[in-house]
């Protein structure tokens, strides 16, 4: 038995980040949670694996979207909204 399970998210684990996507009328939005910048996905991306545009960082959606305003969050986070 190897495996350890500190139950941490500290971004520098191997494989994908799940990140909780925001639902909007037709994409759905989701926040680095390596830099922080905020992108818009079609909604189809829910479940798949991307890339942050701007660390590279690779995410995985969730496929199931959180019903809640992302632009509040973003601006706190320093994103131009
Ligand atoms: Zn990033």
């Amino acid at each position: 038995m190897t495996w350890t399970s500190p139950g941490h998210e500290c971004g520098t684990e191997p494989g994908p980040q799940l990140t909780a996507a925001h639902r909007s009328p037709r994409t759905v939005h989701f926040g680095c949670p390596l830099c922080r910048l905020w992108s818009a996905a079609p909604g189809s991306a829910l479940g798949q694996e991307l890339d942050c545009p701007r660390c590279g960082l690779r995410l995985k959606l969730n496929p199931f979207t959180i019903d809640a305003d992302w632009r509040p969050i973003a601006r706190a986070w320093g994103n131009p909204v």
